[in-house]
């Protein structure tokens, strides 16, 4: 199949293009490299079947495919909140535009959600069912009442066009290929420790989140873009295991035998406390459950995040 790829040059993205292109598909990519990096589609350049346009999906676009994937948009909290109009644009114009092409060619969209759409909930793990618990005004709102406003046009699309949309919800997702200036807990925890810097924990540490690693995502991805129909329902990604942003601290500095010590800093507005998918629908529907503990995936990225400082 010939697969439109938009966020291509993200962290996600890059995993996403390499695995479609290994199943033998064409992959045309696209992304307007606000948070994404040339450098990531390097290792595709050279390949006949991919193809880069430096295009922003706020823009409307024709092009001749069998499926899309969207995932543009940053997804690092300091870059999608250093231009929140430019990322809610992008989650709802860049919506519409996609599934405009999708309409006009009758061909599936794949939507890259979010647990976001769960806010900071009051119940866990979250399920599909949760209508979530999301501040309509906050600093997290472009991003949040963004992506519940894409998944909204995915199915009113679906009911109204008859449009084959599917949804996915991704909870925190971590690996090599993310930026060293992402922003991420996971990347920044990581550089800071390698560097031997202080690691910043925001608030007392005491809030959770559930890190699925990104081989293990984009095994899910795949599933779900092969399921033989479209479900009536978004289906939750990510690992179930929950841990602290202490937790999470401490175990980097021991992996990474580093001297960096704690520095506690503000908690930002609206930071969820707690986050950790129910995975039923992804077991019972795709088959689908992570392979990847926290241990062995952090050490993939700290493998990648040594090899990156050093150059
Ligand atoms: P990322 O920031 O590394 O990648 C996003 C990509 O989208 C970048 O290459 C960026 O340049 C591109 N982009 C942004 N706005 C664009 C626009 N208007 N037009 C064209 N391209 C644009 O982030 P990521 O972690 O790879 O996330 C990819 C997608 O997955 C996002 O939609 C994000 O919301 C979603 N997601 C990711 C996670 C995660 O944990 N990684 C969790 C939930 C959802
Ligand atoms: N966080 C932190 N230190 C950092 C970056 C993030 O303590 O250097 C915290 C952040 O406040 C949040 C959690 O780690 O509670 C996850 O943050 P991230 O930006 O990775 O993703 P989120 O799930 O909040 O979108």
């Amino acid at each position: 199949m010939r697969i439109l790829l938009t966020g291509a040059a993200g962290f996600l993205g890059s995993h996403l293009t390499a695995r479609l292109l290994s199943e033998g598909h064409s992959v045309v990519a696209i992304d307007n490299l606000s948070t994404g990096r040339i450098k990531n589609m390097g290792p595709f350049v050279e390949n006949d079947k991919f193809e880069f346009m430096e295009h922003d999906v706020r823009d409307p676009i024709t092009v001749e495919v069998d499926q899309i994937l969207n995932f543009a948009c940053p997804a690092s909290p300091i870059h999608y909140q250093s231009d929140p109009v430019r990322t809610i644009e992008t989650n709802f114009l860049g919506m519409i535009n996609l599934l405009h092409l999708s309409k006009a060619r009758d061909i599936p969209l794949l939507q890259a959600s979010t647990s976001e759409v769960y806010g900071d909930p009051d119940i866990s793990p979250q399920p599909e069912e949760y209508w979530g618990n999301v501040n309509p005004i906050g600093i997290r709102s472009c991003y949040d009442e963004g992506k519940r406003a894409s998944e909204t046009l995915c199915f009113d699309y679906k009911r109204q066009y008859g449009i084959d949309t599917r949804v996915i919800r991704i909870f925190n997702t971590y690996g090599p290929n993310m930026a060293i200036a992402d922003g991420r807990v996971v990347s920044n925890f990581i550089v800071q420790a390698l560097t031997d810097q202080d690691i910043t924990i925001y608030g007392d540490g005491s809030q959770t989140r559930s890190f699925c690693f990104v081989d293990d995502l984009v095994r899910g991805i795949l599933k779900m873009m092969n399921l033989p129909y479209s479900p009536d329902t978004p289906i939750n990604l990510g690992n179930p295991n929950e841990f602290t942003m202490l937790e999470l601290a401490n175990k980097v500095i021991q992996m990474t035998k580093s001297n960096s010590k704690i520095d506690f800093l503000p908690l930002p507005e609206d930071d969820p406390r707690q986050r950790r998918p129910d995975i039923s629908k992804a077991i019972s529907l795709l088959n689908w459950r992570p392979e990847v503990e926290l241990d062995e995936g952090l050490g993939r990225t700290i493998e990648y995040f040594s090899g990156e400082l050093k150059q």
